[in-house]
């Protein structure tokens, strides 16, 4: 099993100080990381976060002179509808091997903020994946949708409650992920640190069953201690959903390797 981390920030992000010697030093595998692009980010004073892109080319053509491992570029999209023109440029001036797509925020709070345990749960929940949807629709250039369920981390949502309140919607998120042949991401630390496994044994099956075959696997590590945590439990809760592959990415290529 060659299965690498599709999910990892480095101090390249806004809110992680993680070195990649640090990541390095516990694998031989190919490595990405998947730094933050966040624009008017609540959690940052409403700042536009974006990597240094030249000092993150630079940091990694000199890693490729002291370690054996194939290292490869990434990025984690934040997506906020307003500065869409503006992340399509940044990420037009770069090459990526692989690109997440996130909602993480709605232009006043980030989605963890504890503002959302303030509001009503359902409408809540509609909003996001109202939105969601809309940003996923209109964004090209992704590869992944990353953590589906990062709106309700901070809060209790059932898988009941889930399919109940915005069933119709999330289904037409899962049929866009297929339709633009992107893959779905199972975030170890959403269904692990967030409690949120059982929104992903729900979702995933009826992933597969609508023909997705694409899902990676990140552990949405912002320090090294948690780089590929709980991939093998993860692996066996794919297993159980139906997943017969994982996928990784060089170049936006999807290469899928037997789970
Ligand atoms: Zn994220
Ligand atoms: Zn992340």
């Amino acid at each position: 099993m060659t299965y690498y981390d599709q999910h990892v920030h480095t101090y390249f992000s806004f809110d992680s100080q993680a070195q990649f010697e640090a990541y390095l030093a516990q694998t031989t595998h190919p490595f990405v990381t998947t730094e933050h692009l966040e624009m008017a980010n609540p959690d940052d004073g409403g700042r536009d976060d974006a990597p240094d892109y030249a000092a993150y080319v630079a940091k990694l053509a000199a890693l490729r002179q002291q370690v054996p491992n194939q290292l490869l570029r990434g990025i984690e999209v934040g997506y906020y509808a307003p500065k869409q023109a503006a992340l399509s440029a940044y990420l037009a001036a770069g090459d990526y091997d692989l690109v997440l797509l996130s909602f993480h925020h709605d232009g006043q709070y980030d989605y963890q903020d504890k503002h959302f345990l303030t509001v009503p749960l359902r409408a809540h929940v509609e909003a996001y994946y109202d939105r969601m949807l809309a940003g996923l629709t209109a964004f090209d250039g992704a590869d992944v949708l990353a953590h589906f369920d990062y709106g309700l981390r901070v809060l209790t949502v059932t898988p009941t409650q889930l399919i109940d309140w915005v069933g119709p919607t999330l289904k037409r998120i899962l049929q866009t992920v297929i339709a633009k042949d992107m893959a779905l991401e199972f975030n170890a630390k959403s269904a692990y640190q967030w409690d949120n496994l059982a929104l992903y044994e729900r979702v995933l099956p009826w992933y597969v069953q609508l023909g997705g075959t694409k899902v990676t696997l990140g552990s949405d590590a912002h320090t090294a201690d948690k780089f590929e945590t709980h991939f093998e439990d993860a692996k066996t809760i794919l297993r159980a959903a139906g997943v017969t592959h994982l996928t990784t990415y060089r170049a936006h290529h999807a290469e899928l390797e037997a789970l």
